[in-house]
């Protein structure tokens, strides 16, 4: 039954409010509670659009908590499958054993290819990962009245006497957040201050951001030069940037897995060198030609996948694009297979990370909410993305070198 014929009378009138025009979406939280809130939506939305939300109504999430912190104007949920791949052998440093990957995806054959990449991962010895910096950035921006003013400006960002003030105003927002660097860019009469945090368990931008609003007051405060925005893209949050790419963004992760030359023919059905030619002139070559800021085969799908089921920010699966894939053959003959992703921005707790459908995800990871030590579940989850792109580059790398690349496709029905 439709939600519009299966309403009380309270509800009908609200209803009829809305759809008239009298009742903004927004509004309707003010006259009832969250949940009937969201029934009036859908109601409207049905009446006005001669539609019927059958299936958008079913869902389990607690209602008072998504509104509270994930979502305005409810109207329900759209349900993505979840896949299983795996098993994954990782050796992290702070993932470290073996994992089943959730895959949330509606394009078949993908998590099928990821959990080739994870069978010959595993049976090749595992990942090695290793994580080489952990830093979120925002970066506001002051506009200056001339060239004059902006050195001056930019010269006395970097003072240490500056920097210890910048500090305290961080320090004063949050107890987790902790201020790595300052990073000041000049362009004309603006000066972009790229500021760097160690965000411990979350993903971090809500919590860096209302820290650099409080390090923007004090710094107009302490200069009168008024900050301008407070993010001016220097950050970049979701957008491709060389930026990111060269000094990275969350965290930037190295995956790596040695396969045995004889294990490709077998397994693989192509060889290592058919292997590193693809990579290098698909991944690296192609990609260069193309002017793409990303070298790899399809790391924003493994990303994705990864990120929807775990509660992760999906707009940071272009981050993850930028990702660098690496093969060479070994003098042995041998396979050295690698991907070096410079932003990988995850959290454990925030966010979309208590959401029960995604805390279970994470569960089966093993890292949800804080690390016993804060910080660790978020370095361990970004570890467990970086070989599960590994796999995912592995597999699809080998089905180009051998040819069954549509062949795997039209034996999975797509
Ligand atoms: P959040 O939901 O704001 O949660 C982070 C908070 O959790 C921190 O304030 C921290 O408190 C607390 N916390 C408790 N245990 C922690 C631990 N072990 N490690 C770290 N923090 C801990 O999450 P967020 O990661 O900062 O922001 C994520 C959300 O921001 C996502 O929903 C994303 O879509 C959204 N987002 C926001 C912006 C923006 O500009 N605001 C931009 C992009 C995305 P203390 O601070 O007191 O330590």
């Amino acid at each position: 039954m439709s939600t519009s014929e299966n309403l009380t009378a309270e509800e009908a009138a609200l209803c009829e409010k809305v759809v008239s025009g009298e009742l903004s979406f927004r509004k309707i939280e003010e006259e009832t509670d969250k949940t009937t809130a969201s029934k009036v939506r859908r109601a409207a939305l049905e009446k006005m659009k001669d539609v019927e939300f059958d299936h958008l109504s079913n869902f389990t999430f607690d209602v008072e908590q998504v509104t509270k912190k994930n979502i305005e104007n409810l109207i329900g949920a759209v349900q993505i499958p979840v896949g299983v791949a795996g098993v994954l052998k990782i050796s992290g440093e702070y993932a470290d054993g073996e994992y089943y990957l959730p895959l949330a995806t509606t394009e078949g054959a993908l998590v099928a290819s990821v959990n080739r990449g994870c069978s010959v991962i595993t049976k090749s010895g595992g990942a090695t990962v290793r994580v080489f910096k952990n830093m979120m950035t925002r970066a506001p921006t002051f506009k200056l009245r001339n060239l004059e003013e902006t050195k001056k400006f930019y010269d006395l960002i970097s003072q240490p006497e500056m920097i210890e003030k910048i500090k305290a105003a961080s320090d004063a927002t949050t107890k987790h957040g902790k201020l790595l660097s300052v990073e000041p860019f000049v362009s004309g009469n603006n000066v972009h201050i790229r500021l760097g945090f160690d965000t411990k368990d979350a993903m971090g931008m809500n919590m860096i951001t209302i820290a650099s609003e409080a390090i923007t007051k004090m710094i107009t405060e302490e200069t009168g030069v008024p900050c301008l925005t407070l993010s001016g893209n220097m950050c970049t949050d979701k957008k491709p940037s060389a930026v990111n790419a060269i000094l990275g963004r969350g965290k930037t992760v190295v995956a790596e897995a040695k396969l045995n030359a004889a294990f490709i023919e077998k397994t693989l059905k192509c060889n290592a060198q058919a292997m590193f030619e693809v990579n290098y002139r698909k991944n690296l070559i192609g990609s260069l030609r193309a002017g793409s800021l990303g070298f790899n085969a399809h790391a924003a799908n493994i990303v994705a996948a990864l990120f929807i089921a775990c509660g992760q920010d999906p707009a940071h699966v272009v981050e993850g694009s930028l990702t660098i894939t690496e093969m060479d053959v070994t003098e042995d003959g041998d396979l050295l297979c690698s991907v070096t992703m410079p932003a990988v921005e995850v959290g454990t707790v925030g966010g979309g990370t208590s959401i029960a459908t995604q805390r279970e995800c994470l569960n089966l990871l093993g890292v949800a909410g804080s690390g016993e030590i804060p910080g660790h579940n978020a370095l361990a989850l970004s570890e467990i993305v970086a070989a599960a792109v590994l796999a995912g580059e592995i597999s699809l790398v080998a089905a180009q070198a051998a040819g069954h690349l549509a062949r795997a496709h039209a034996r999975l029905g797509r």
